[in-house]
């Protein structure tokens, strides 16, 4: 797995060489560097995303607030869209930042979104330095694209 650099102006190192293991410091700067990109004039709490694909994409993202609150994307969605926009794929791994640094969970919404391109097995930054927080345990029993095929009537 390697991750490969994206032109412009989110380009970050590469995260996982070969088969290394994640590189989390790496995958989490990504994240806090999206989160200075954030667009948050109403909370101020900036967040940024960054993910890893299986294979060795990074995509990033940052909340975009809104002026009606209701509307506004979390961070992950914008990860989410720069996966589509890139060509799709599987994520791996993915470490979400708030503006002071430090991971944040996912919100309810997003857990869903993440669990869609990434699994129940997708690790999840838990803030320790070798994160094994799976999806699983932030949305257990999810809902997923299979259940549309098999509990159709
Ligand atoms: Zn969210």
């Amino acid at each position: 797995m390697y991750c490969r650099p994206v032109n412009g102006p989110g380009t970050q190192p590469p995260v996982t060489p070969g088969d290394a293991p994640i590189d989390w410091a790496t995958l989490r700067a990504a994240a806090g560097a999206a989160a200075a990109r954030a667009y948050a004039p109403y909370s101020h709490v900036h967040v940024g995303a960054a993910g890893l694909t299986a294979a060795g994409d990074l995509v990033e993202g940052s909340n975009v607030e809104n002026a009606s609150y209701g509307l506004t994307l979390c961070a992950e969605c914008g990860l989410v869209s720069d996966l589509a926009r890139r060509g799709g794929g599987r994520l791996v791994a993915v470490s979400i930042v708030a503006g002071d640094g430090d991971p944040v969970a996912p919100c309810g919404r997003c857990r869903q979104l993440l669990f869609e391109h990434g699994g129940a097995d997708l690790l999840v930054d838990d803030g320790t330095p070798a994160p094994t927080r799976r999806l699983a345990a932030l949305l257990p029993e999810a809902f997923g694209p299979r259940d549309l095929v098999t509990r159709r009537s």
